[in-house]
């Protein structure tokens, strides 16, 4: 483990909100689509259930996006975490609960807006990736037609390609029949 198990839970749930629209269209249309996303990494406390909320996750999800696509710049990175843990309040607390039993960071109050509490955590786990040194574990998919992130929890930092469609294996694909035709 490279991280703490609660920022790489939040690291990798932050890369699959990112994807949701960038792959395949919009992949969290409603709340429906939302609810399942939720459960699926844990996230508990205050749901609205409405569409300002969804909205504002929407909002989350391009602003991470956006600290994902300039990773490369470590002081630009740094300005939008640090807007991040600003605007969300962040106010680190312990917890443990059903979803996760394991100590853990909660950033914000649990009746807190769903984005805040989403935008405080995602920004705390960032922050945790650069005070490590690791922000070069933020990636955009390898792939050229792809526009995917992953955070590359890999020992040695080898992955390229993204986990969401099937980047890697068409990349090798693809290597194999130019390898083919230049033998030909
Ligand atoms: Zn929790
Ligand atoms: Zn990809």
């Amino acid at each position: 483990m490279l991280f703490t198990y609660d920022t790489e839970l939040t690291l990798r749930a932050a890369a699959v909100l990112v994807n949701s629209d960038r792959v395949d269209g919009e992949q969290l249309g409603d709340l429906a689509a939302l609810d399942q996303y939720l459960n699926e990494f844990g996230w508990t406390g205050r749901r609205d259930r409405n569409d300002a909320e969804l909205d504002a996750v929407h909002q989350l999800r391009t602003r991470i996006g956006d600290i994902w696509d300039v990773a490369d710049d470590e002081e630009a990175t740094v300005q939008r975490v640090n807007a991040l843990l600003g605007e969300t309040k962040a106010s680190p607390w312990l917890t443990r609960h059903v979803e996760n039993p394991d100590w853990h960071l909660h950033l914000g109050a649990a009746d807190d807006p769903l984005w805040q509490r989403m935008g405080a955590e995602i920004a705390m786990a960032l922050a945790d990736l650069i005070r490590g040194g690791e922000l070069r574990r933020l990636k955009i998919c390898a792939a050229p037609d792809c526009t995917a992130v992953l955070t590359d929890l890999s020992r040695n930092r080898s992955r390229i390609f993204c986990d969401t469609g099937n980047c890697g294996n068409r990349q090798h694909v693809a290597a194999y029949r130019q390898r083919q035709r230049e033998e030909e």
